[in-house]
């Protein structure tokens, strides 16, 4: 029976050896400021970007929201996005995805200054990331790699398993993974929509990272016994209850908790991570910009 690696409690310890950070840069004159800009109608993305801001609250960081019209001409988008370049106020951008298809999401990640990119999607910082010179980590890997800190699971020669090869999920997950350094130095295998032997891969995984957003596709006979299990996915399916829907995984949970050493939670697993990792990135950008020196875990 596996451990149940509590994302919700990890992201209060994350939170909380925040506090100081914020506080020296409080002291000094700075308050952290993130700004998200939504312009969608969809009910998911304002979920998102409101617990964001709420977030945001908790800890003392400034949260500034910008809502656009999901109809409104492009270049609005890149004119906010350019304003808040300018504002010294704001240490933080993010920009919610996805942006209507009227818009060029790569222009718009290209448009944010890369100094103020703490989602990490900026060209310049997904190089630096891949050169094992991070400027910022994207929140969700990020979020996994303190997840597995945190539960002292060994990467250095373990054979680890990304399933998805995503630019905000596998892709970064995969380099962190490989870089050589701190919760890293895993053998890395990517797989994706076209991989042949998915199965074969999961079945020799020390450590698998399901982000493929496909609900339950992961069962718990396709694992090597004692594996670590991170489930990113988050999914929709409908359900006999007042929303109609429940949220899943990728993974199917109680199979899967019965051969694996360890595993998450959907939800309150690599979640709860991720809105914690955009606060850390945060108050990194904001003592990056000032000076202001902090101690960050
Ligand atoms: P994408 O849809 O962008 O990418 C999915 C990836 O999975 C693709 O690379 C795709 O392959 C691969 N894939 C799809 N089906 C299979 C399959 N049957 N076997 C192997 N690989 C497959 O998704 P994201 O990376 O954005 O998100 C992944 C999941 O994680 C989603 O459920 C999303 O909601 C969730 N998520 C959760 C977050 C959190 O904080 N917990 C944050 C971000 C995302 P191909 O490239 O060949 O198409």
């Amino acid at each position: 029976m596996a451990d149940i690696i509590d994302g919700k409690a990890v992201a209060a310890d994350v939170r909380e050896s925040l506090s100081d950070s914020i506080t020296t840069l409080k002291d000094a004159g700075v308050t952290p400021g993130l700004a998200t800009v939504l312009m969608s109608d969809d009910p998911a993305s304002e979920t998102y970007v409101s617990m964001k801001q709420r977030d945001c609250e908790e800890v003392g960081v400034d949260g500034i929201h910008v809502e656009l019209d999901a109809d409104a001409p492009a270049q609005e988008l890149y004119d906010t996005v350019d304003e808040l370049n300018a504002d010294e106020e704001v240490h933080g951008i993010l920009v919610q995805m996805p942006v209507p298809d009227h818009v060029d999401t790569r222009r718009v990640l290209r448009a944010i200054d890369p100094a103020k990119d703490v989602d990490g999607f900026h060209p310049e910082n997904v190089g630096r990331l891949v050169a094992g010179n991070a400027r910022f980590k994207p929140c969700t890997p990020h979020g996994v790699q303190k997840l597995l800190e945190a539960y002292d699971i060994e990467t250095e020669g373990a054979e680890a398993v990304v399933v998805g090869r995503s630019d905000i999920v596998g892709k970064p997950m995969a380099n962190l993974l490989i870089q050589k350094a701190p919760i890293g130095n895993a053998t890395t295998t990517v797989c994706h929509s076209r991989t042949q032997d998915l199965e074969g891969h999961l079945s020799r995984a020390d450590i698998v990272i399901a982000a493929a957003g496909r609900p339950a596709f992961i069962t718990g006979d396709m694992l090597k016994e004692g594996a670590t299990v991170v489930d990113v996915g988050i999914n929709r399916v409908d359900a006999e209850n007042e929303k109609g829907y429940e949220l899943v995984g990728d993974v199917a949970y109680e199979s899967a908790k019965e051969v694996a050493g360890a595993i998450t939670p959907v939800p309150g697993g690599v979640g709860p991570m991720t809105r914690a990792m955009l606060l850390y990135n945060t108050v990194q950008a904001a003592s990056q910009q000032t000076g202001i020196e902090i101690d960050l875990a």
